[in-house]
Protein backbone atom coordinates (compact mmCIF):
# COMPACT_ATOMS: atom_id res chain seq x y z
CA UNK A 1 0.00 0.00 0.00
CA UNK A 2 0.83 3.62 -0.37
CA UNK A 3 1.75 4.45 2.95
CA UNK A 4 3.95 0.90 3.17
CA UNK A 5 5.87 2.76 0.34
CA UNK A 6 6.83 5.71 2.31
CA UNK A 7 7.86 3.91 5.53
CA UNK A 8 9.77 1.93 3.02
CA UNK A 9 11.96 4.62 2.48
CA UNK A 10 13.58 5.21 6.08
CA UNK A 11 16.95 6.21 4.64
CA UNK A 12 15.58 9.18 2.94
CA UNK A 13 13.62 10.52 5.41
CA UNK A 14 13.00 14.36 4.30
CA UNK A 15 11.59 13.26 1.24
CA UNK A 16 8.12 14.70 0.67
CA UNK A 17 4.89 12.14 1.18
CA UNK A 18 2.88 12.64 -1.62
CA UNK A 19 -0.46 14.27 -0.98
CA UNK A 20 -2.34 10.84 -2.08
CA UNK A 21 -0.13 8.85 -0.42
CA UNK A 22 -3.39 7.40 1.27
CA UNK A 23 -5.44 7.72 -1.40
CA UNK A 24 -7.29 10.12 1.85
CA UNK A 25 -6.44 12.98 0.41
CA UNK A 26 -10.37 14.84 -1.35
CA UNK A 27 -11.18 18.17 -2.83
CA UNK A 28 -12.04 19.86 0.16
CA UNK A 29 -8.27 19.14 2.01
CA UNK A 30 -6.21 22.23 2.61
CA UNK A 31 -3.94 24.42 0.36
CA UNK A 32 -0.74 22.30 -1.43
CA UNK A 33 2.39 20.78 0.57
CA UNK A 34 4.89 23.01 1.71
CA UNK A 35 8.49 22.55 0.64
CA UNK A 36 10.71 19.44 1.37
CA UNK A 37 13.40 21.50 3.77
CA UNK A 38 13.51 19.57 7.08
CA UNK A 39 12.51 22.66 8.75
CA UNK A 40 10.79 25.32 7.77
CA UNK A 41 11.80 28.97 8.94
CA UNK A 42 9.37 31.91 9.37
CA UNK A 43 5.91 31.95 9.91
CA UNK A 44 3.81 28.95 9.93
CA UNK A 45 2.55 27.85 6.14
CA UNK A 46 -0.64 28.72 6.93
CA UNK A 47 -2.58 31.11 5.21
CA UNK A 48 -5.83 33.06 5.70
CA UNK A 49 -5.74 33.53 9.55
CA UNK A 50 -3.48 37.01 10.70
CA UNK A 51 -1.15 35.92 13.71
CA UNK A 52 -2.33 37.29 17.32
CA UNK A 53 -0.18 40.35 18.22
CA UNK A 54 0.99 41.15 22.09
CA UNK A 55 2.05 38.43 24.17
CA UNK A 56 4.23 35.17 23.65
CA UNK A 57 2.99 31.74 22.94
CA UNK A 58 3.40 30.43 26.35
CA UNK A 59 3.42 31.93 30.04
CA UNK A 60 5.33 30.72 33.00
CA UNK A 61 3.21 27.70 34.06
CA UNK A 62 4.10 24.25 32.72
CA UNK A 63 5.36 25.89 29.33
CA UNK A 64 6.38 22.81 26.92
CA UNK A 65 10.07 21.96 27.83
CA UNK A 66 12.82 23.93 25.66
CA UNK A 67 15.01 20.94 26.46
CA UNK A 68 12.54 18.47 24.64
CA UNK A 69 12.06 20.99 21.32
CA UNK A 70 16.36 20.76 21.39
CA UNK A 71 16.15 17.16 21.31
CA UNK A 72 14.72 17.00 17.53
CA UNK A 73 16.92 17.01 15.24
CA UNK A 74 14.38 17.45 11.92
CA UNK A 75 15.27 14.16 10.72
CA UNK A 76 11.80 13.45 9.50
CA UNK A 77 12.02 9.98 10.56
CA UNK A 78 8.62 10.15 12.46
CA UNK A 79 6.85 11.41 9.12
CA UNK A 80 5.29 8.93 7.60
CA UNK A 81 3.77 7.79 10.62
CA UNK A 82 1.70 10.87 10.98
CA UNK A 83 -1.46 10.66 10.22
CA UNK A 84 -2.13 13.94 9.75
CA UNK A 85 0.81 14.55 7.59
CA UNK A 86 -0.47 11.72 5.43
CA UNK A 87 -3.88 13.72 5.36
CA UNK A 88 -2.55 16.96 4.59
CA UNK A 89 0.65 16.71 3.54
CA UNK A 90 1.71 19.54 5.31
CA UNK A 91 4.83 19.98 7.24
CA UNK A 92 3.20 22.23 9.84
CA UNK A 93 0.82 18.80 10.25
CA UNK A 94 3.70 16.63 10.90
CA UNK A 95 5.26 16.31 14.46
CA UNK A 96 8.65 18.04 12.72
CA UNK A 97 6.58 20.76 12.19
CA UNK A 98 4.11 21.61 15.04
CA UNK A 99 7.73 21.23 17.16
CA UNK A 100 9.21 23.64 15.12
CA UNK A 101 5.67 25.91 16.11
CA UNK A 102 6.41 24.90 19.69
CA UNK A 103 10.13 26.21 19.32
CA UNK A 104 8.83 29.51 17.98
CA UNK A 105 6.18 30.17 20.50
CA UNK A 106 8.81 29.50 22.94
CA UNK A 107 11.50 31.83 21.13
CA UNK A 108 8.44 34.65 21.92
CA UNK A 109 6.09 34.10 18.68
CA UNK A 110 2.59 34.86 20.36
CA UNK A 111 -0.31 32.28 19.84
CA UNK A 112 -1.34 32.34 16.40
CA UNK A 113 -5.05 30.97 15.34
CA UNK A 114 -3.09 29.32 12.73
CA UNK A 115 -0.55 27.75 15.18
CA UNK A 116 -3.47 26.37 17.34
CA UNK A 117 -5.06 24.96 14.31
CA UNK A 118 -2.37 23.22 13.62
CA UNK A 119 -2.16 21.81 17.18
CA UNK A 120 -5.95 21.21 17.15
CA UNK A 121 -5.40 18.68 14.17
CA UNK A 122 -2.65 16.73 16.06
CA UNK A 123 -4.69 13.49 17.25
CA UNK A 124 -2.31 13.11 20.10
CA UNK A 125 -1.66 9.36 18.54
CA UNK A 126 1.76 9.28 19.60
CA UNK A 127 2.95 7.02 16.94
CA UNK A 128 5.70 9.99 16.49
CA UNK A 129 6.81 9.35 19.87
CA UNK A 130 7.61 5.54 18.59
CA UNK A 131 9.34 6.45 15.62
CA UNK A 132 11.35 8.84 16.86
CA UNK A 133 15.20 7.82 16.98
CA UNK A 134 15.98 10.24 18.93
CA UNK A 135 13.00 9.79 21.88
CA UNK A 136 11.81 13.23 21.42
CA UNK A 137 8.77 13.51 24.36
CA UNK A 138 6.09 15.17 21.73
CA UNK A 139 3.58 13.62 24.36
CA UNK A 140 4.71 15.91 26.83
CA UNK A 141 5.26 18.80 24.29
CA UNK A 142 1.64 18.49 23.28
CA UNK A 143 0.41 18.08 26.04
CA UNK A 144 1.60 20.94 27.34
CA UNK A 145 1.13 23.21 24.64
CA UNK A 146 -2.42 21.96 24.53
CA UNK A 147 -2.84 23.17 28.24
CA UNK A 148 -1.53 26.75 27.16
CA UNK A 149 -3.73 26.75 24.62
CA UNK A 150 -6.93 25.80 26.18
CA UNK A 151 -5.34 28.84 28.88
CA UNK A 152 -4.67 30.94 26.29
CA UNK A 153 -6.22 31.38 22.78
CA UNK A 154 -9.50 33.00 22.58
CA UNK A 155 -11.48 30.48 20.86
CA UNK A 156 -14.54 31.40 17.99
CA UNK A 157 -18.19 31.17 20.22
CA UNK A 158 -19.00 27.91 17.81
CA UNK A 159 -15.77 25.88 18.93
CA UNK A 160 -16.86 27.52 22.47
CA UNK A 161 -20.02 25.68 22.83
CA UNK A 162 -19.06 22.61 20.76
CA UNK A 163 -16.30 21.56 23.33
CA UNK A 164 -17.91 23.07 26.07
CA UNK A 165 -21.37 20.39 25.17
CA UNK A 166 -18.87 17.50 24.73
CA UNK A 167 -17.17 18.35 28.41
CA UNK A 168 -20.17 18.07 29.85
CA UNK A 169 -20.91 15.14 29.14
CA UNK A 170 -18.63 12.83 27.99
CA UNK A 171 -16.52 12.66 30.92
CA UNK A 172 -19.82 12.14 33.40
CA UNK A 173 -20.46 8.32 33.32
CA UNK A 174 -23.91 9.36 35.19
CA UNK A 175 -24.83 12.06 32.55
CA UNK A 176 -23.75 9.07 29.81
CA UNK A 177 -25.77 6.45 31.37
CA UNK A 178 -28.72 8.50 31.21
CA UNK A 179 -28.73 8.66 27.71
CA UNK A 180 -28.82 5.13 27.38
CA UNK A 181 -32.61 4.29 27.38
CA UNK A 182 -33.35 7.25 25.18
CA UNK A 183 -30.51 5.84 22.84
CA UNK A 184 -32.13 1.91 22.90
CA UNK A 185 -35.65 3.07 22.36
CA UNK A 186 -34.31 4.62 19.05
CA UNK A 187 -32.34 2.13 17.90
CA UNK A 188 -35.02 -0.27 18.90
CA UNK A 189 -37.50 1.79 16.88
CA UNK A 190 -35.93 1.53 13.22
CA UNK A 191 -35.76 5.38 13.13
CA UNK A 192 -31.61 4.96 12.89
CA UNK A 193 -32.09 3.42 9.78
CA UNK A 194 -34.16 5.95 8.43
CA UNK A 195 -31.42 8.40 9.49
CA UNK A 196 -28.70 6.50 7.44
CA UNK A 197 -31.35 6.35 4.59
CA UNK A 198 -31.76 9.72 4.23
CA UNK A 199 -28.63 11.40 5.29
CA UNK A 200 -30.87 14.53 6.75
CA UNK A 201 -29.25 14.20 10.39
CA UNK A 202 -25.24 14.61 8.94
CA UNK A 203 -26.55 17.83 6.84
CA UNK A 204 -28.78 19.67 9.50
CA UNK A 205 -26.40 18.55 12.55
CA UNK A 206 -23.36 17.18 11.40
CA UNK A 207 -21.82 16.81 15.13
CA UNK A 208 -24.96 15.05 16.23
CA UNK A 209 -24.87 12.81 12.92
CA UNK A 210 -21.01 11.40 13.99
CA UNK A 211 -22.00 10.67 17.73
CA UNK A 212 -24.94 8.45 16.20
CA UNK A 213 -23.16 7.20 13.88
CA UNK A 214 -20.32 6.29 16.75
CA UNK A 215 -22.72 4.39 18.96
CA UNK A 216 -22.47 1.29 19.42
CA UNK A 217 -25.82 -0.98 19.44
CA UNK A 218 -26.99 -0.59 23.04
CA UNK A 219 -27.87 -4.02 25.26
CA UNK A 220 -28.92 -4.76 28.98
CA UNK A 221 -26.47 -3.19 31.78
CA UNK A 222 -26.45 -4.36 34.88
CA UNK A 223 -25.01 -2.03 37.66
CA UNK A 224 -21.40 -3.14 38.95
CA UNK A 225 -21.00 -4.69 42.23
CA UNK A 226 -18.73 -3.08 44.93
CA UNK A 227 -16.65 -5.78 45.35
CA UNK A 228 -15.88 -8.92 43.63
CA UNK A 229 -14.04 -12.48 45.51
CA UNK A 230 -11.02 -14.09 43.71
CA UNK A 231 -11.98 -17.57 42.68
CA UNK A 232 -9.86 -19.84 44.28
CA UNK A 233 -6.91 -18.37 45.96
CA UNK A 234 -5.85 -15.03 46.33
CA UNK A 235 -2.94 -13.33 44.43
CA UNK A 236 -4.05 -10.07 44.00
CA UNK A 237 -6.22 -7.01 45.84
CA UNK A 238 -6.96 -5.03 41.87
CA UNK A 239 -8.91 -1.87 41.97
CA UNK A 240 -11.00 -1.78 38.34
CA UNK A 241 -12.04 1.77 36.68
CA UNK A 242 -15.30 1.23 35.03
CA UNK A 243 -14.66 3.96 32.83
CA UNK A 244 -17.34 7.12 31.02
CA UNK A 245 -17.79 5.75 27.94
CA UNK A 246 -16.60 2.07 28.83
CA UNK A 247 -19.34 1.95 31.43
CA UNK A 248 -22.15 3.62 29.63
CA UNK A 249 -22.13 2.22 26.09
CA UNK A 250 -20.04 -0.91 26.92
CA UNK A 251 -20.97 -2.46 30.18
CA UNK A 252 -20.04 -6.06 29.07
CA UNK A 253 -16.43 -5.20 28.35
CA UNK A 254 -16.56 -4.53 32.21
CA UNK A 255 -18.05 -7.30 33.74
CA UNK A 256 -15.90 -9.88 31.38
CA UNK A 257 -12.96 -7.46 32.89
CA UNK A 258 -14.07 -8.57 36.43
CA UNK A 259 -14.61 -12.38 35.79
CA UNK A 260 -11.18 -12.66 33.92
CA UNK A 261 -9.91 -10.62 37.13
CA UNK A 262 -11.32 -13.03 39.48
CA UNK A 263 -10.77 -16.53 37.53
CA UNK A 264 -6.90 -15.32 37.56
CA UNK A 265 -6.99 -15.10 41.48
CA UNK A 266 -7.79 -10.91 41.48
CA UNK A 267 -10.24 -9.79 44.43
CA UNK A 268 -11.89 -7.29 42.01
CA UNK A 269 -12.38 -3.59 44.32
CA UNK A 270 -14.99 -1.60 42.03
CA UNK A 271 -16.83 0.82 44.49
CA UNK A 272 -18.97 2.21 41.06
CA UNK A 273 -20.70 4.35 43.36
CA UNK A 274 -18.07 6.77 44.52
CA UNK A 275 -15.61 6.59 41.15
CA UNK A 276 -15.92 9.10 38.00
CA UNK A 277 -14.35 10.18 35.49
CA UNK A 278 -10.25 9.72 35.27
CA UNK A 279 -9.59 12.46 33.48
CA UNK A 280 -8.28 11.29 30.61
CA UNK A 281 -10.37 13.45 27.61
CA UNK A 282 -9.60 16.07 29.43
CA UNK A 283 -5.74 16.05 30.13
CA UNK A 284 -5.44 14.83 26.26
CA UNK A 285 -7.52 18.41 24.90
CA UNK A 286 -5.65 20.28 27.69
CA UNK A 287 -8.07 21.09 30.43
CA UNK A 288 -5.25 20.83 32.70
CA UNK A 289 -7.99 21.78 36.31
CA UNK A 290 -10.66 19.83 34.96
CA UNK A 291 -8.20 16.72 34.33
CA UNK A 292 -6.40 17.81 38.03
CA UNK A 293 -10.30 17.93 39.67
CA UNK A 294 -10.66 14.14 38.40
CA UNK A 295 -7.85 12.87 39.30
CA UNK A 296 -7.82 13.93 42.63
CA UNK A 297 -11.62 12.45 43.22
CA UNK A 298 -10.57 8.98 41.96
CA UNK A 299 -7.11 8.88 44.02
CA UNK A 300 -9.72 9.39 46.99
CA UNK A 301 -12.44 7.18 45.58
CA UNK A 302 -10.04 4.60 46.32
CA UNK A 303 -7.74 6.14 49.21
CA UNK A 304 -9.25 3.57 51.69
CA UNK A 305 -8.52 0.65 50.00
CA UNK A 306 -5.12 -1.27 50.17
CA UNK A 307 -4.94 -2.36 46.40
CA UNK A 308 -1.84 -4.20 44.60
CA UNK A 309 -2.69 -2.46 41.61
CA UNK A 310 -5.47 -0.41 39.57
CA UNK A 311 -6.31 -2.13 36.54
CA UNK A 312 -7.80 -0.16 33.47
CA UNK A 313 -9.04 -1.79 30.18
CA UNK A 314 -9.43 1.35 28.08
CA UNK A 315 -6.06 2.49 26.35
CA UNK A 316 -6.53 6.29 26.69
CA UNK A 317 -7.50 6.26 30.72
CA UNK A 318 -4.56 4.20 30.89
CA UNK A 319 -2.26 6.09 29.64
CA UNK A 320 -3.47 9.12 31.80
CA UNK A 321 -4.00 7.23 34.66
CA UNK A 322 -0.19 6.85 34.73
CA UNK A 323 0.87 10.64 34.47
CA UNK A 324 -1.14 11.31 37.88
CA UNK A 325 2.47 11.68 39.68
CA UNK A 326 3.06 13.80 36.98
CA UNK A 327 -0.30 16.47 36.82
CA UNK A 328 -0.45 16.42 40.77
CA UNK A 329 3.50 16.75 41.05
CA UNK A 330 2.77 20.59 42.62
CA UNK A 331 -0.55 19.63 44.01
CA UNK A 332 1.25 19.07 48.23
CA UNK A 333 -2.20 17.41 49.28
CA UNK A 334 -1.91 15.09 46.35
CA UNK A 335 1.01 14.95 44.62
CA UNK A 336 2.86 12.30 46.77
CA UNK A 337 -0.63 9.81 46.92
CA UNK A 338 -1.20 10.39 43.01
CA UNK A 339 2.40 9.65 42.45
CA UNK A 340 1.79 6.41 44.58
CA UNK A 341 -1.57 5.60 42.88
CA UNK A 342 0.24 5.53 39.36
CA UNK A 343 2.91 3.75 40.45
CA UNK A 344 0.17 1.18 40.11
CA UNK A 345 -1.89 1.30 37.77
CA UNK A 346 -1.98 -1.21 35.19
CA UNK A 347 -3.56 -1.92 31.64
CA UNK A 348 -5.87 -5.67 32.17
CA UNK A 349 -3.10 -7.45 29.55
CA UNK A 350 -0.37 -6.26 31.62
CA UNK A 351 -1.51 -7.05 34.95
CA UNK A 352 -2.52 -10.64 33.78
CA UNK A 353 0.82 -11.43 31.80
CA UNK A 354 2.45 -9.97 35.09
CA UNK A 355 0.49 -12.68 36.95
CA UNK A 356 1.22 -15.07 34.82
CA UNK A 357 -2.22 -17.01 33.46
CA UNK A 358 -3.89 -20.18 36.20
CA UNK A 359 -7.56 -20.18 34.37
CA UNK A 360 -7.97 -22.31 32.28
CA UNK A 361 -8.06 -21.56 28.59
CA UNK A 362 -10.32 -23.75 25.98
CA UNK A 363 -10.29 -23.44 22.43
CA UNK A 364 -11.71 -20.70 20.50
CA UNK A 365 -11.99 -21.50 16.69
CA UNK A 366 -11.58 -17.80 15.38
CA UNK A 367 -9.76 -16.00 13.47
CA UNK A 368 -8.75 -12.47 14.91
CA UNK A 369 -7.35 -9.33 13.77
CA UNK A 370 -5.71 -7.48 16.78
CA UNK A 371 -5.82 -3.18 16.39
CA UNK A 372 -3.35 -1.60 18.52
CA UNK A 373 -5.04 1.20 20.13
CA UNK A 374 -2.54 4.30 20.51
CA UNK A 375 -2.59 4.93 23.96
CA UNK A 376 -1.79 1.40 24.41
CA UNK A 377 1.05 0.92 21.89
CA UNK A 378 2.84 4.25 21.12
CA UNK A 379 1.59 5.41 24.98
CA UNK A 380 2.19 2.91 27.39
CA UNK A 381 4.42 0.31 24.91
CA UNK A 382 1.73 -2.11 25.54
CA UNK A 383 1.76 -4.72 22.30
CA UNK A 384 3.34 -7.97 22.90
CA UNK A 385 1.02 -8.64 26.25
CA UNK A 386 -2.35 -8.70 24.53
CA UNK A 387 -0.97 -10.49 21.59
CA UNK A 388 0.45 -13.15 23.96
CA UNK A 389 -2.72 -13.79 25.36
CA UNK A 390 -4.70 -14.03 22.20
CA UNK A 391 -2.25 -16.79 21.11
CA UNK A 392 -2.47 -18.51 24.16
CA UNK A 393 -5.61 -19.46 23.65
CA UNK A 394 -6.52 -22.88 21.64
CA UNK A 395 -7.53 -22.95 18.19
CA UNK A 396 -7.44 -19.13 18.15
CA UNK A 397 -5.71 -17.56 15.04
CA UNK A 398 -3.81 -14.30 15.60
CA UNK A 399 -3.58 -12.06 11.99
CA UNK A 400 -1.47 -8.73 12.10
CA UNK A 401 -3.11 -5.33 10.22
CA UNK A 402 -1.47 -3.47 7.56
CA UNK A 403 0.38 -0.16 9.26
CA UNK A 404 -0.78 -0.72 12.49
CA UNK A 405 0.86 1.69 13.73
CA UNK A 406 -1.30 3.89 12.00
CA UNK A 407 -4.36 5.59 14.03
CA UNK A 408 -7.93 4.82 13.36
CA UNK A 409 -8.89 8.11 13.64
CA UNK A 410 -10.88 8.19 16.95
CA UNK A 411 -7.96 9.75 19.24
CA UNK A 412 -10.71 10.90 22.49
CA UNK A 413 -13.06 13.64 21.05
CA UNK A 414 -11.12 13.95 17.88
CA UNK A 415 -13.45 12.26 15.68
CA UNK A 416 -16.46 14.77 17.08
CA UNK A 417 -14.45 17.74 16.20
CA UNK A 418 -13.06 16.54 13.26
CA UNK A 419 -15.64 14.08 11.29
CA UNK A 420 -14.42 14.40 7.75
CA UNK A 421 -10.37 13.08 8.31
CA UNK A 422 -11.60 11.23 11.18
CA UNK A 423 -13.74 9.19 8.97
CA UNK A 424 -11.25 9.07 6.31
CA UNK A 425 -8.96 7.40 8.68
CA UNK A 426 -11.14 5.10 10.39
CA UNK A 427 -12.15 4.03 6.41
CA UNK A 428 -8.67 3.18 5.59
CA UNK A 429 -8.14 1.44 8.54
CA UNK A 430 -11.38 -0.56 8.48
CA UNK A 431 -10.05 -1.52 4.92
CA UNK A 432 -6.81 -2.42 6.31
CA UNK A 433 -8.79 -4.87 9.38
CA UNK A 434 -10.65 -6.80 6.26
CA UNK A 435 -7.63 -7.22 4.41
CA UNK A 436 -6.90 -9.69 6.57
CA UNK A 437 -9.85 -12.02 6.29
CA UNK A 438 -10.23 -12.03 10.17
CA UNK A 439 -13.96 -12.85 11.66
CA UNK A 440 -13.03 -10.50 14.41
CA UNK A 441 -11.13 -7.54 15.28
CA UNK A 442 -10.04 -7.14 18.97
CA UNK A 443 -8.89 -3.88 20.63
CA UNK A 444 -8.42 -2.81 23.95
CA UNK A 445 -10.42 1.35 23.50
CA UNK A 446 -13.87 2.13 23.52
CA UNK A 447 -13.06 4.86 21.35
CA UNK A 448 -11.35 2.45 18.91
CA UNK A 449 -14.23 0.32 18.83
CA UNK A 450 -17.02 2.79 18.02
CA UNK A 451 -14.36 4.51 15.62
CA UNK A 452 -13.89 1.04 13.65
CA UNK A 453 -17.66 -0.28 13.96
CA UNK A 454 -18.53 2.86 12.08
CA UNK A 455 -16.36 2.56 9.69
CA UNK A 456 -16.91 -1.01 8.35
CA UNK A 457 -20.07 -0.81 7.28
CA UNK A 458 -19.08 2.18 5.13
CA UNK A 459 -16.56 0.07 3.47
CA UNK A 460 -17.70 -3.17 3.26
CA UNK A 461 -20.95 -1.45 1.28
CA UNK A 462 -18.37 -0.08 -1.29
CA UNK A 463 -18.06 -3.24 -3.65
CA UNK A 464 -14.46 -3.03 -5.01
CA UNK A 465 -13.17 -0.52 -2.57
CA UNK A 466 -9.39 -0.82 -2.53
CA UNK A 467 -8.20 -3.34 -0.23
CA UNK A 468 -11.88 -4.11 1.10
CA UNK A 469 -13.45 -7.99 -0.09
CA UNK A 470 -16.48 -5.51 -0.85
CA UNK A 471 -19.84 -6.56 1.33
CA UNK A 472 -17.63 -8.59 4.02
CA UNK A 473 -17.72 -7.63 7.75
CA UNK A 474 -16.09 -8.14 11.13
CA UNK A 475 -16.89 -8.58 14.46
CA UNK A 476 -15.78 -6.71 16.81
CA UNK A 477 -14.47 -7.77 20.73
CA UNK A 478 -12.83 -6.28 23.45
CA UNK A 479 -9.63 -7.84 24.95
CA UNK A 480 -11.51 -9.27 27.86
CA UNK A 481 -14.42 -10.48 26.02
CA UNK A 482 -12.31 -12.62 24.12
CA UNK A 483 -10.26 -14.06 27.18
CA UNK A 484 -13.44 -14.44 28.77
CA UNK A 485 -15.17 -16.23 26.41
CA UNK A 486 -12.30 -18.90 26.26
CA UNK A 487 -12.12 -19.65 29.97
CA UNK A 488 -15.76 -19.71 30.54
CA UNK A 489 -15.99 -21.85 27.08
CA UNK A 490 -18.27 -19.95 25.69
CA UNK A 491 -19.44 -20.55 21.76
CA UNK A 492 -17.18 -18.94 19.86
CA UNK A 493 -20.64 -17.34 18.03
CA UNK A 494 -21.25 -15.31 21.09
CA UNK A 495 -18.31 -13.21 19.99
CA UNK A 496 -19.46 -13.36 16.59
CA UNK A 497 -23.11 -12.29 16.77
S1 LIG B 1 10.57 14.21 16.29
FE1 LIG B 1 12.20 12.70 16.16
S2 LIG B 1 11.82 11.61 14.23
FE2 LIG B 1 10.63 13.51 14.15
S3 LIG B 1 11.99 14.97 13.12
FE3 LIG B 1 12.34 15.23 15.33
S4 LIG B 1 14.07 13.88 15.82
FE4 LIG B 1 13.31 13.26 13.79
S1 LIG C 1 0.69 12.66 17.92
FE1 LIG C 1 0.03 11.61 16.02
S2 LIG C 1 -1.03 13.23 14.84
FE2 LIG C 1 0.15 14.27 16.44
S3 LIG C 1 2.11 14.79 15.49
FE3 LIG C 1 2.41 12.79 16.49
S4 LIG C 1 1.97 11.25 14.91
FE4 LIG C 1 1.13 13.23 14.19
Amino acid sequence: MASTDARDQPEQPDQRVPRDVLGLLGPTSPGPAVSGEPVVSGQPAVSGQPAVSGEPAFDGHRPPPAEVVADCVHCGFCLPSCPTYLLWGEEMDSPRGRIHLIGQGLAGEPLSPAMVEHFDRCLGCMACVSACPSGVRYDTLIERTRQQVERRHDRSPRERALRSAIFALFPYPRRLRLLRGPLRAYQASGLRRVVDRTGLLRRLAPTLATLESLTPRLTRASRPPRRVPAYGPRRAVVGMLTGCVQSAFFPGVNSATVRVLAAEGCEVVINPERQGCCGALSLHSGREEEARRFARDLVDAFAAEHLDYFVVNAAGCGSALKEYGDLLADDPAYAERAAAFAARVRDLSELLVELGPVATRHPLPVSVAYHDACHLGHAQGIRSQPRELLRAIPELELREIADPELCCGSAGVWNVLNPEPAAKLGDRKARDVLATGASLLVTANPGCLMQIAAAVPRVADTPGAAGSPGGRSVALAHTAQVLDASIRRLPVERLLS
